[in-house]
């Protein structure tokens, strides 16, 4: 199948993009890499009277960072992350994790604000930055927000974007030194999309962590406190690790088939393993 036919922009700066937006009234898509909004109009999904093409603005390609926190714009792709053009504050957590979305063709092209503007449940980025704690700013002509990343996820494609406002950047704070990364998906092929995700940040000299269990129909489930861990995040957390809450967690949040709670317990416990290694 064919898109139906679109007008199509492409403009020269930030705010001439946000002004294209906010005169389209509803009827425009944003496009930057199209790895996930091209299949939507070929298949006809979405039929919107005016693409705006956001891939050519150097605005939204800056990477840097900024006190404690790496700034990256949203037209940042995959590869660039993965290929070490981006600084790096997550001692290595980010670049793994770009370097195993889809296949390299796709990360050629796919963005970070893309990614998360899709907010598809399964997407790496949406577990993974929510996880290292990051937050995403959206623009639009009435200036800048910023909310977390889990919250700017609010359902299945479904992101927190009000009408004429686009992702213009991500901010990732610094892991800190004694905090431990895991990150784990299972997916049926290499390179599809993950039916389960864990990514677990523990700072057990802080006490502290932020634990995301992705790829299910909701917003990731993210934990901040101790109840994972029996009460209480020390250097055994491995050990600590309950199986069975994090079993009640997800029977909580509505997943009703015992076998998929299983798989998105085992792929955490396996984040919670490297983590600890
Ligand atoms: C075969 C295949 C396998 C894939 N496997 C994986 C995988 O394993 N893991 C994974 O995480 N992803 C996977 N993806 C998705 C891929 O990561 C895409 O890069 C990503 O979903 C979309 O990024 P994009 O830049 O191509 O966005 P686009 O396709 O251009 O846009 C996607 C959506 O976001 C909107 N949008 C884009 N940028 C912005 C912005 N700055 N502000 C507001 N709205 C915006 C668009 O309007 C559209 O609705 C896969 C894709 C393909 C084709």
């Amino acid at each position: 199948m064919k898109p139906a036919p679109f007008a199509y922009e492409r403009p020269r700066d930030l705010d001439a993009a946000l002004s294209m937006l906010a005169a389209s009234g509803g009827s425009a898509k944003i496009i930057a890499g199209g790895q996930s909004l091209g299949p939507m109009l070929n298949l006809r999904l979405v039929q919107p009277e005016l693409i705006i093409d956001i891939s050519g603005l150097a605005e939204l390609k800056r990477a840097e960072v900024s006190g404690d926190e790496l700034v990256l714009g949203a037209l940042v792709t995959h590869a660039d992350i993965e290929d070490g053009r981006t600084a790096d504050v997550t001692r290595g957590a980010m670049r793994a994790v770009a370097a195993n979305i889809a296949y390299r063709a796709v990360r050629n092209r796919g963005t970070i604000g893309g990614s998360l503007s899709h907010a598809d449940p399964a997407a790496d980025w949406i577990s993974a930055l929510a996880a290292l704690g990051a937050r995403v700013t959206l623009r639009s002509l009435a200036g800048a927000r910023s909310m977390a990343v889990e919250a700017f996820v609010v359902g299945a494609l479904e992101p927190a974007l009000h009408a004429g406002e686009i992702v213009e950047a991500v901010h990732v704070p610094a892991r800190s030194a004694t905090a431990h990364w895991g990150y784990a998906k299972s997916c049926r092929k290499t390179g599809e999309f993950a039916h389960a995700i864990g990514a677990v940040l523990v700072d057990p000299a802080a006490a502290s962590a932020r634990i995301v269990i992705g790829a299910i129909d909701t917003p990731p489930i993210v934990v901040t406190n101790a109840e994972l861990f029996g009460g209480r995040i020390a250097a055994d957390y491995k050990q600590r690790f309950d199986v069975r809450a994090a079993d009640a967690l997800l029977a909580s949040a509505g997943i009703d088939d015992a076998a998929q709670r299983h798989i998105h317990v085992s792929v955490l416990r396996r984040a919670v393993l490297e983590a600890a290694a």
